[in-house]
């Protein structure tokens, strides 16, 4: 029997539009890079756009067979019981709101989720755990950029990768070199998590949730370096494979 390709449901940002004649209207979009990715993959990419109702978001949810977490602002650290530090950057609470239900309901619907940058700290917050909300000011061993000055698809530093885990079986190699463009990372790792991959810093720079169903997070843009790094398009075909896995269930 033919399957459809999997639909892969990309929650979308909110932005402002701040000059013109269109100041102040609100705009729902995601960045062209993960479209390649997911097409590449042959997936199909579903924009899944910022809404308020519970009920709407569950049938969003229902129409796609994987999710993927995009980068972006800060989450807000409410939603780790914190108050926002003097170095925390731009929030989004309604996209907040939107991504924390979409992991709930993505999650208990057993369907794949793969979070990229922000989409990892998302992740990391939505199952329990924290993150440095700066880690400029606040990570102990503050040594390298992991905002980076070069260019978006350069590799700037160092990731190890532990074997054992999926990524390690996804990428084969246990040293990669990734590109950086997060000012937070994460504190307390989410129970149920186990930490896949690190900066020499030490900084966490990869999760995975120890139990069947994919819930992968990443802490670099493997989006950004598809055509800098080929073999970053390897972590969005497990995430279509992942999908297509569930479609068959
Ligand atoms: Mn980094």
């Amino acid at each position: 029997m033919k399957r459809n390709p999997p639909r892969i449901g990309i929650p979308t940002n909110l932005t402002l539009v701040e000059q013109g004649k269109f100041i102040g209207m609100e705009r729902l979009s995601v960045p062209r890079d993960y479209i390649h990715g997911i097409v590449r993959a042959g997936g199909v990419p579903i924009l899944l756009p910022i809404i308020d109702s519970l009920e709407i978001l569950k049938e969003q949810v229902n129409s796609v067979d994987g999710i993927l977490l995009a980068g972006g602002q800060d989450v807000h650290p409410h939603f780790y019981e914190e108050e926002p530090s003097h170095f925390l950057e731009d929030v989004c609470l309604d996209r907040d709101h939107f991504e924390m239900e979409i992991v709930k309901e993505a999650y208990a619907q057993k369907k794949p989720i793969l979070g990229i940058c922000r989409g990892l700290q998302l992740i990391n917050i939505a199952f329990g755990g924290t993150l440095y909300q700066d880690i400029s000011t606040e990570y102990p061993d503050n040594h390298y950029q992991h905002s980076q000055n070069a260019r978006r698809d350069a590799a700037s530093h160092h990731v190890e990768i532990l074997s054992g885990t999926k990524l390690h079986e996804v990428m084969g190699s246990e040293k990669i070199v990734t590109n950086s463009f997060h000012h937070q990372s994460i504190k307390k790792l989410a129970p149920g998590f186990k930490a896949t991959a690190f900066a020499k810093d030490r900084m966490i720079e990869g999760i995975e949730r120890l139990d069947p169903s994919l819930v992968l997070g990443v802490q670099w843009h493997p989006e950004m370096m598809l055509n800098s790094a080929p073999e970053m398009q390897r972590i969005f075909n497990l995430l279509v494979e992942e999908a297509l896995a569930f479609q068959r269930k």
